[in-house]
């Protein structure tokens, strides 16, 4: 479970594959404070390339921050990020066109129709009519989305909302996609048809990158794991290699990130009480 240089993990993968990938994203001492409050603390990351990648941590860990910060949505105070090679900084059109992103609170356009939302977005893309008419429908399809496709996005429901910004990420067929919180407020039923078209997409050598703190869900999807708390990484590697001797992924997360006594409630003892 202990940290080990990223390099020599991603070496040791591309060994066993027999030819070395680069890796999908690579981080270089990244840092973000706001005023007094360091969000992320000077991070190294390289996230292999073709995998499914969970980014895990506790609330305030500073998720969020650096998934902006890699993305090209937030600027960094310091540090290099590059995807697929590409400097997010120094050639954003070349990073944008290869990546797709299901943003936090995620914003539509919400007085568009989901097809509507999806050919704007095609078109943004520079995809052909054509092709984005054929991608939309198919997209629209397997996400469960066709008999909707014709209601405004504001009277679409969280789960619509998280399945429609997806279909918009994924129509220019990205190199690597990036969720925040992607399985929030979404049912059963949606959560299992978003996970299938994630897993086809990775069987493709694409990469996916989500943040999440429910563990279960991270353990039963991703290949590997960045464990952060306090803007700072405290583990990565594959979810073996995290989770280590310790039962569970949430175990392992729990040890790492220092659960403390105050946790449980016991400070709470009014609570319950005598009234
Ligand atoms: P959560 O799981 O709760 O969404 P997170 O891991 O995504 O948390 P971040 O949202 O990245 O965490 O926040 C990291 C830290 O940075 C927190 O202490 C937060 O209060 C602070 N922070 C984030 N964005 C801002 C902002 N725009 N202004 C001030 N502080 C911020």
């Amino acid at each position: 479970m202990a940290e080990a240089p990223a390099d020599a993990r991603t070496e040791d993968r591309a060994g066993a594959a027999g030819a070395v990938q680069p890796p999908a994203v690579r981080v270089q001492g990244l840092w973000k404070r706001f005023g007094e409050q360091v969000a992320v603390a000077g991070i190294d990351l390289e996230l292999p390339a073709g995998q499914f990648v969970g980014l895990v941590g506790p609330n305030g860990a500073g998720k969020t921050t650096t998934l902006s910060m890699v993305t090209g949505l937030l600027r960094p105070d310091s540090g290099r990020v590059e995807i697929d090679g590409h400097d997010v900084w120094q050639d954003p059109v070349a990073v944008k066109s290869r990546i797709g992103v299901l943003p936090e609170g995620l914003r539509l356009f919400e007085r568009l129709s989901g097809r509507e939302l999806l050919a704007y977005t095609g078109r943004l893309r520079g995809l052909p009519g054509e092709e984005v008419d054929r991608r939309a429908a198919q997209l629209l399809d397997v996400l469960d989305l066709a008999g909707s496709q014709h209601k405004l996005v504001v009277d679409y429901s969280t789960g619509m909302r998280k399945k429609i910004g997806l279909a918009s990420a994924l129509l220019h067929n990205p190199r690597v996609l990036f969720l925040d919180e992607p399985f929030e407020g979404v049912d059963p039923v949606s959560a299992q048809t978003i996970r299938g078209v994630l897993e086809r997409y990775t069987a493709s050598g694409a990469t996916v990158v989500f943040s999440s703190h429910v563990m279960e869900l991270v353990e039963s999807l991703c290949d590997w794991v960045a464990v952060m708390a306090a803007g700072r990484i405290r583990a990565r590697g594959t979810l073996a290699e995290v989770r280590g001797d310790a039962p569970s992924l949430q175990a392992a997360f729990l040890e790492l990130v220092g659960a403390h006594a105050g946790a449980s409630g016991q400070d709470l003892e009014w609570l319950g009480g005598a009234r």
